[in-house]
């Protein structure tokens, strides 16, 4: 089995568990608090189990939705309402109950960014190189350099002292975009000023999962950094692997 076959399998089995616990919990609190709702009006107990029951249907579907594409990496997206709900809802209890079992959310975090990266490619949707931003964060310039590159990142003077000069270079081969954000405003506003249609972020796990759920429904392909000197400094990124991803996400006849 694959690497990230194993971190995208830890969150979806978390977020069943956490879909079971959730139903339940609210099926045994709903039990206790029936015989009250009956005193108030004798409909509220029918009306309310028939609610929590479309609840538990919408939420299974989305369930279903979710893993099936995540682990066909097939679209069976089928019904975009429940997705979305199940993301909403069950991302929190998931996180929550990761933590509990003893995973750290680092690595809950990690699992979920391959869950939606699995998404993206099961859509198999192909974008304009106008269409697409490359989104890096600012602790992949090198500690020393004094350029003010998240100002306008070509004026990097392309050293090699870190990746900022090869990854301007890729994204001049693809035609794509790319900007760095020094923190979530910066991020928003460069999203505002580019309108993609597609973004390609790298970023840390806790980074690249607030930018995809801020920039929903903006489709974002997140590739996790790497820090051989700890976090948010002198950070690292997989250039083969952004290339490939990006390859893959333009026109054929437009790469
Ligand atoms: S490649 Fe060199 S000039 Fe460009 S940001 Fe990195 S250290 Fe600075």
């Amino acid at each position: 089995m694959k690497a990230n076959k194993v971190t995208k399998y830890l969150y979806l089995i978390l977020s069943l568990s956490s879909l079971f616990l959730l139903m339940g919990l609210t099926t045994l609190l709903w039990w206790f608090i029936a015989p009250r709702l009956e005193d108030i009006y004798e409909l509220l107990r029918p009306i309310s189990l028939t609610l929590l029951r479309l609840f538990f249907i919408v939420l299974m579907i989305g369930t279903g939705s979710v893993m099936l594409t995540s682990i066909f990496e097939k679209n069976f997206l089928i019904a975009k309402f429940a997705v979305n709900l199940y993301n909403i809802i069950m991302y929190p209890i998931t996180i929550f109950l990761g933590s509990i079992i003893g995973f750290s959310r680092e690595k809950i975090r990690e699992s979920y960014i391959h869950v939606n990266n699995s998404f993206i490619k099961a859509i198999k949707q192909r974008f304009h190189p106008k269409e697409i931003l490359i989104l890096l964060p600012h602790c992949l310039q090198n500690n020393e350099c004094k350029i003010r590159v998240s100002n306008d990142i070509y004026n990097c003077g392309k050293c090699g002292k870190c990746d900022i000069g090869d990854l301007i270079y890729i994204a001049d081969k693809y035609k794509v975009s790319i900007a760095i954000a020094n923190g979530g405003t910066l991020a928003r506003r460069i999203v505002l000023k580019f309108k993609p249609k597609f973004i390609l972020a790298v970023a840390c796990d806790r980074d690249l999962v607030s930018g995809v759920q801020d920039v929903f429904p903006i489709p974002v392909y997140g590739i996790l950094n790497i820090r051989p000197e700890g976090p948010c400094f002198n950070t690292r990124v997989d250039l083969e692997k952004l290339d490939a991803t990006l390859k893959n996400i333009i026109y054929e006849e437009e790469r």
